[in-house]
């Protein structure tokens, strides 16, 4: 395979800070023959695919069709196009496990240094002894990290890949597996938002820095306010008598069979219990449905970053779980998704 990367059209400055595997694509279209190919990227990443589609045509002959529709993740393949075309290229993340065949997973490894970014961590890290996670994006510059820590004398240790994470020591919204297998008193998390962090502190119970390459910011993770309000949102739903159990269509994100077990728990609580399987869960689509909650078995950040955009309060499965009784809220789990 050729391991040569290009830089993804002149499009978007945002594309631009990426590299992306195009030879690679390049090479799988001609090897395959496959005259139809399906392009498909998250939001950050769209303004670089007629670019891309252009390339790709010119140089296989291949017909390249861009989805149109939101992408949130490697979960969140676009099934409807696979069965459009021979190839499809889904851009930006890494594969959770074994996914649909045609399916081609292209990274997108942002050119971003994480030197200044650790070095300011490190003036904030305590311990001697740090797990460090990150994201995708960033994950083939981990051993510049380590490398940082270590000339401040702090020792950095990666969690193992496995299950729906491909790499050691990176971290999905939805996993923090490489997070919990580091026996460390503290985490450092290079990327950026919070979600990430904060999952990996209620995932861990340890004090985690967080240090974004771009801003070079670093702070540190407080969990509180995130669970005033998860607290409030599960006392706002206990007085609600119909609920929602939200299953979605995205193929790494259906948890059918959690979404049975739930009904199960609560229609033994004594709610009114209902499934309800769709694609991008969306506050007008629960809106008709006369439900006074909801439980999200989907991506977790549809129930803990999308909160303030629902009319209903909407529920992770173990805040449902400590809603009926059946998990101590002093046993909170961050929802994540291991099968
Ligand atoms: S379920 Fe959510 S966090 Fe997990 S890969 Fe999909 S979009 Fe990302």
């Amino acid at each position: 395979m050729d391991s040569a990367r290009s830089t993804a059209g002149s499009s978007s400055g945002l594309a631009q800070s990426y590299d992306i595997e195009l030879e690679k694509a390049v090479k799988l279209i001609r090897d395959s023959g496959a005259e139809r190919v399906g392009l498909q990227a998250p939001e950050g990443l769209k303004r670089a695919c007629p670019a891309i589609a252009k390339q790709i045509e010119d140089r296989t002959g291949a017909e390249v069709m861009i989805s149109g529709d939101p992408c949130y993740g490697a979960c969140d393949v676009d099934l409807r196009l696979c069965e459009e075309v021979d190839l499809m290229l889904h851009l930006g993340h890494s594969e959770l496990g074994e996914g649909p065949i045609k399916v081609i997973f292209l990274e997108a490894r942002m050119k971003e240094d994480l030197v200044e970014a650790v070095q300011r961590a490190a003036q904030v890290l305590k311990a001697k002894r740090v797990g460090v996670t990150t994201t995708i994006q960033h994950v083939h510059k981990l051993g510049q990290a380590l490398d940082v820590l270590r000339a401040h004398g702090i020792e950095g240790v990666l969690g193992p890949a496995g299950g729906r994470v491909k790499y050691a020591g990176q971290v999905l919204g939805c996993c923090y597996s490489t997070a919990r297998a580091q026996e460390v008193e503290e985490h450092l998390f290079i990327g950026t938002g919070r979600f990430h962090p904060m999952g990996i502190a209620l995932a861990t119970g340890k004090r985690v820095v967080a240090a974004d390459p771009v801003s070079c910011q670093v702070s540190e993770i407080d969990t509180d306010s995130m669970l005033r309000r998860r607290f409030g949102a599960i006392t706002r739903a206990r007085g609600a008598r119909r609920f929602a159990i939200l299953v979605s269509k995205k193929p790494g994100q259906r948890r059918m069979e959690l979404a049975r077990r739930l009904k199960a728990l609560g229609e033994s609580a004594g709610k009114e219990m209902f499934l309800v399987y769709l694609d991008n869960i969306e506050p007008d689509r629960l809106q008709n449905l006369g439900a006074n909650a909801a439980v999200s078995t989907a991506c977790p950040r549809v129930a803990l970053d999308d909160a303030a955009k629902f009319q209903i309060p909407v529920l992770t499965p173990p805040e449902f779980e400590v809603l009926v009784g059946a998990r101590p809220w002093e046993l909170y789990r961050f929802d994540e998704i291991e099968e």
